[in-house]
């Protein structure tokens, strides 16, 4: 089976045909190695079902070798002047950038993104995540205390955790790792990022540009490989100080238990079910159009996507024709072509995941006015789907489906769809649609999640804490929070006389 690398239509770069073909291995100490066992994986265009490349398999010793070489790393990257420090990430940042149609082009084919969307929101994301946190570099405080004592002062220390272990998914390759590596090489930590299966190019190119910023060996170390593998092992190991996850729930439950064992601190990034909720008194328009692309967005496959809509009963048909109308618009194809608007799902496991409950809602009632039945030709691809005539207790409203299916949903009072939209496991982000301030603010504050949008959907800023409540995990990226978790204190008395 042929890749969209074949395909005439699309101009690949001869850069990215060179990356493509080269060999990818381990990216430890800025060397680019094969696992010790030599194993590998491989990796498949999600557009056609063929395959990329091969790409190095970390096994145990690797990760042992990489987390050993970011441990020896720690002195010197925690004592670079933060100015230094500063520096080197900015100059990231600006490889980054001048990178972003290898890495647009590479992520397309890898995980099926349309290619626009990694243009304008993947790249410029990792690279403003690096310039805020390059800012806080410099800004690392302690404080000063006047103990109950005589003749003793006390000053503290923020001193860095230590070595970071990031595991990341396949959604938001570039910008997702850099959520979790500008934080922790700001605090002064070092790093080793275990990408996910689906998407290690994008973090291959990724340590080519760490190398050539000039940012020590050992500071960032890139382990591809499998979960249950590498990222066992990142967990399981004692040098390793922190794990900086983000993924789905039942994986971030096994990663707490494992983490357990050598009191590593953890944060956990994890799956979602958001409500996004339209009062009748909204801009109703903006509202429902917003509401497509916070479905359809990535092909669905967002945290945040806002995959249960629920609507006052009373502009139900307006908001369901705006959202069909937006649906039947969108371009299903080749994340590659440029006029695709929603691309693949990313892999054959995805792709029986999110039919699977298509038909699941439709078996248990729930109705169809998009998508529905879907013909399987070569490629990952499903029709954006609305369902309606769910009720509450469905796996379609209940679970994270994580692909373009959209449930949409009547209410008729706020204290009704605030008690019902709370009512499922995760907590991760809410969509509030109105044009009253009071219930703008009351169902703000009502809902549990970790992050609401009022008037707006999926708007994101490296200066604003990310996560999540209840199964949706715990830990904040960006922002000061996403800083201060890889710091500890440290109380230093003196005693005078
Ligand atoms: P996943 O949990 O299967 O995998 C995520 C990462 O964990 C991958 O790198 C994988 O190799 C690794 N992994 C798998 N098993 C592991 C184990 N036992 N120990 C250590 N590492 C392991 O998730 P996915 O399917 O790649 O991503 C989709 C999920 O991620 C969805 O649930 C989505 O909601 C969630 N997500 C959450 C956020 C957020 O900010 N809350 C953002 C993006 C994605």
């Amino acid at each position: 089976m042929t890749t969209s690398l074949d395909n005439p239509q699309f101009s690949i770069l001869s850069s990215v045909r060179e990356f493509v073909s080269s060999p990818h291995q381990l990216f430890i100490d800025n060397e680019f190695v094969d696992a010790a066992d030599g194993a590998t994986f491989e990796t498949f265009d999600p557009a056609t079902e063929g395959l990329i490349t091969s790409i190095a398999s970390a096994g145990t010793v690797d990760v042992d070798r990489a987390v050993n070489s970011a441990y020896a790393a720690l002195p010197v990257w925690s004592q670079l002047p933060p100015a230094v420090r500063f520096a080197l990430m900015t100059r990231l940042a600006d490889l980054i950038d001048e990178n972003v149609e290898s890495f647009a082009q590479i992520d397309s084919l890898d995980v099926g993104k349309p290619i626009a969307t990694v243009r304008m929101a993947d790249v410029p994301l990792a690279a403003d995540a690096l310039r805020y946190y390059a800012g806080w570099a410099s800004k690392i405080e302690g404080s000063t205390h006047t103990p109950n004592i005589p003749g003793t002062t006390v000053y503290t220390r923020r001193e860095p955790i230590g070595v970071v272990g990031a595991i990341v998914p396949w959604n938001f390759p570039v910008a997702g790792a850099m959520w979790k590596v500008a934080p922790a090489l700001a605090a002064g930590c070092t790093v080793v990022l275990k990408p996910a299966e689906q998407s290690s190019l994008s973090a291959l190119l990724l340590a080519r540009l760490i190398a050539e910023a000039g940012i020590p060996p050992g500071v960032v170390n890139v382990v591809t490989g499998l979960g249950e593998v590498a990222g066992v092992a990142l967990v399981e190991h004692e040098k390793v100080a922190r794990i900086s996850f983000t993924g789905s729930t039942a994986v971030g439950i096994d990663i707490s238990r494992r983490a357990a064992s050598t009191l590593k601190t953890v944060s956990l990034e994890l799956g979602g079910k958001c409500p996004n909720i339209i009062f009748a008194d909204a801009d109703i328009a903006t509202a429902a159009t917003v509401a497509a692309s916070a479905i359809f967005f990535n092909t669905g496959q967002t945290c945040s996507a806002g995959s249960r809509l629920m609507v006052e009963r009373s502009v139900y048909d307006e908001v369901l024709e705006i959202i069909t109308a937006a649906a039947d618009q969108l371009v299903v194809g080749p994340g590659l072509d440029e006029t695709s608007t929603m691309g693949p799902l990313v892999s054959d496991e995805q792709y029986r995941r999110v039919t699977g409950y298509v038909k699941l809602g439709q078996e248990v009632g729930a109705k169809a006015i998009r998508g529905g039945t879907q013909t399987k030709g070569d490629g990952y691809f499903v029709a954006p789907t609305i369902l309606v005539d769910a009720d509450d207790q469905m796996p379609i409203v209940q679970e994270e489906i994580f692909g373009p299916v959209l449930t949409v949903q009547t209410f008729d009072s706020a204290d009704e769809v605030i008690a019902r939209a709370n009512d499922v496991s995760y907590g991760l982000a809410a969509g509030v649609w109105t044009s009253n301030l009071n219930t703008a603010h009351k169902v703000a504050s009502s809902l549990k999640v970790g992050t609401v949008w009022t008037n707006t959907y999926n708007y994101l800023d490296a200066s604003v804490p990310w996560g999540g409540m209840k199964a949706s995990g715990h830990g904040r990226d960006m922002g000061r929070e996403g800083l201060e978790s890889h710091l500890q204190t440290k109380a230093i008395w003196t005693a005078f006389s």
